[in-house]
């Protein structure tokens, strides 16, 4: 842990009893650092990251069935796609099982909201990514009555069943709820608009979202209160400073691999028996 760290990642962000409505998205808890500091530091860590990474990957080609996920929420210019490019985009991509979830196609429609869920699960060994997940099912949904309150309100429940079935799998999960500001939010997407590089990402649809925010707050309130377990915990990332979420984000995953204890694969095939082949070959 660097020393501008005063607490772990884990314990400065964890979501245990947090309002939304209390917290400042440009806040950097637990972290006394500056941005040019921050960016350096990043930099480090995730060499760090990705070393831990080959190490899940190496031990999942050896059969080890472990595998970490991070979920990733957040409202509109979050930065959801940030992490995945800075952060996700420093380890080997061969070890990456990323999926986006949108709005369900017609036959994703016809099933169970955790279908298309399951299928994208990471194999072992594998770092898996949601960018959105189950999660939207009672956040959009919510919000924008998309199906009963009869139905949706059973989900809190399931998903914890659920997350319960994987962490008994070997799924190390990483919940990551990322909090931007509305003036941030606005800057970010005025610069979609000024940006010709950025108009691929605008979606005129994001400026009516803006009105849902106090709906959305509530629904993500419930869902930290209720989903956040001692098995799959959330974490709050306040998401106004890119420095600072990137960061925090890459020592959350640090800190999940590193209790994996992870160690190099044992040699599978006698050591001098094969040097001496390789000699003679
Ligand atoms: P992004 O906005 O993350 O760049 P997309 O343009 O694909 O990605 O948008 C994803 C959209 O899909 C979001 O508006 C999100 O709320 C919506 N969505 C995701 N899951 C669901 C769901 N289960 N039901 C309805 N809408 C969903």
């Amino acid at each position: 842990m660097s020393k501008h760290w005063t607490v772990p990642a884990m314990e400065a962000l964890k979501a245990d009893g947090l309002r939304i409505a209390d917290l400042n998205p440009s806040a950097t808890p637990g972290f006394t650092g500056d941005k040019k500091y921050a960016q350096g530091l990043l930099v480090e860590r995730c060499g760090v990251l990705s070393d831990l990474q080959e190490k899940l990957y190496a031990n999942g080609r050896s059969g080890d069935k472990r595998s970490v996920l991070l979920v990733l929420q957040g409202m509109d210019t979050a930065g959801k796609g940030g992490i995945v490019r800075h952060v996700i985009g420093s380890v080997d991509p061969q070890g990456v099982d990323h999926a986006a979830f949108g709005v369900p196609t017609p036959e994703e429609k016809r099933h169970h909201f955790l279908w298309r869920i399951r299928k994208a699960l990471p194999r072992g060994g594998q770092l898996g990514v949601f960018d959105r997940s189950h999660y939207e099912d009672v956040l959009v949904v919510r919000v924008h009555d998309l199906v009963p309150r009869s139905e949706w309100e059973p989900r809190y429940d399931e998903i914890n069943h659920f997350e319960r079935e994987l962490v008994d799998e070997g799924v190390t999960l990483v919940k990551v709820a990322m909090f931007v500001s509305l003036d941030e939010q606005k800057a970010r997407l005025r610069e979609r608009l000024e940006r010709p590089d950025k108009y691929w990402k605008f979606n005129p649809a994001d400026i009516d979202e803006r009105a849902y925010w106090p709906a959305y707050q509530e629904a993500y309130q419930a869902m930290l209160s209720r989903t956040s377990t001692a098995h799959a915990p959330w974490y709050v990332v306040p998401a106004d400073r890119k420095w600072f979420s990137r960061l925090t984000i890459t020592e959350l995953l640090i800190e999940a691999l590193e209790r994996l204890n992870l160690d190099w694969p044992p040699a599978s095939f006698d050591i001098p028996e094969q040097l001496r082949r390789l000699e003679n070959a």
